[in-house]
């Protein structure tokens, strides 16, 4: 049922993870996608070529994004490639395995989080929707987490940008529902990538994650990307400002 044919959309680290699920989700859809990959280019050309198999447009750019000119490079690309923008897809983050005591934390790796995981979200939005206010029309989805709706003991500054983006996705649906702009974010709990990896390859990380899951596992990057093509698609006119929770029932709240 679900139909993106004739969309535009940006999907900002879609190299790998949850990111790569969406652009392979989007481009099965009937998207043209762009995609931004920070390191790997050989990731990112297998996601493209994968991609393409479904007959839309597909095309990456090296991007960091936590620099303004390279997030107005991106989305200056993917109006020129695909015409126009109708869906960004705010994706791109970091985390750090290790616990990050806060009378440890320093102020480099504050700065570090703040920049990739927040300040990357305003950059792609600014120039993303001043294109969709020119149109009329768009879709913002940024992905947050668990950690931003309830925090995260020793990863407070990851916890923080998740934080911020959900405040700041509230904010901008008010703000650009005038313009027929519908901004949501999605919060998932644990997902099985790269990300994740270090804490799910051992049997020790991997049993103390699922207890805390009701539902008593991790998400694929694919049940992320669901969600994120659902409010995306036509099935979702009527909903902005909204968190959605794809946690496994790890965190119970509305
Ligand atoms: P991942 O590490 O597999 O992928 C992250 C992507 O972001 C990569 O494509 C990478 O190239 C890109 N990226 C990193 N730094 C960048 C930069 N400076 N500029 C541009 N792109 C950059 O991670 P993932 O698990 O797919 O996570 C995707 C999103 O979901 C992140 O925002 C993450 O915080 C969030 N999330 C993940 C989990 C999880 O358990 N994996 C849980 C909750 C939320």
């Amino acid at each position: 049922m679900i139909s993106l044919a004739g969309k535009a959309a940006l999907i900002t680290g879609g190299s790998r993870g949850i990111g790569a699920a969406a652009v392979h989700m989007f481009a099965q859809a009937g998207a043209d996608v762009v995609f931004n990959y920070f390191r790997s280019k050989d990731a990112a050309a297998q996601v493209e070529q994968e991609a393409r198999k479904h007959g839309t447009r597909v095309e990456s750019l090296k991007a960091d994004l936590g620099k303004m000119k390279d997030a107005k490079r991106l989305v200056d690309f993917t109006a020129e490639r695909l015409g126009k923008i109708d869906i960004l897809v705010a994706n791109a983050g970091i985390w750090n395995v290790e616990d990050r005591p806060i009378e440890s934390l320093s102020e480099k790796e504050w700065d570090d989080m703040v920049r990739v995981n927040l300040k990357s979200v305003y950059a792609v939005t600014h120039f993303a929707a001043a294109r969709m206010i020119a149109q009329k029309s768009g879709k913002i989805i940024a992905i947050s987490s668990t950690a931003g709706q309830r925090g995260e003991a020793f990863h407070t500054h990851y916890g923080a940008t998740k934080g911020a983006i959900i405040s700041f996705v509230k904010g901008l649906a008010a703000e650009l529902a005038p313009h027929g702009i519908l901004v949501n974010c999605v919060a998932p709990g644990w997902v099985d990538t790269d990300m994740s990896k270090p804490v799910l390859a051992t049997k020790a990380g991997r049993k103390s994650v699922f207890a805390t899951i009701p539902l008593g596992r991790v998400a694929t990057a694919e049940e992320v990307a669901g969600p994120i093509l659902f409010l995306a698609s036509d099935l979702a006119t009527f909903i902005t400002g909204e968190a959605l929770n794809v946690n496994g029932g790890s965190v119970l709240c509305g």
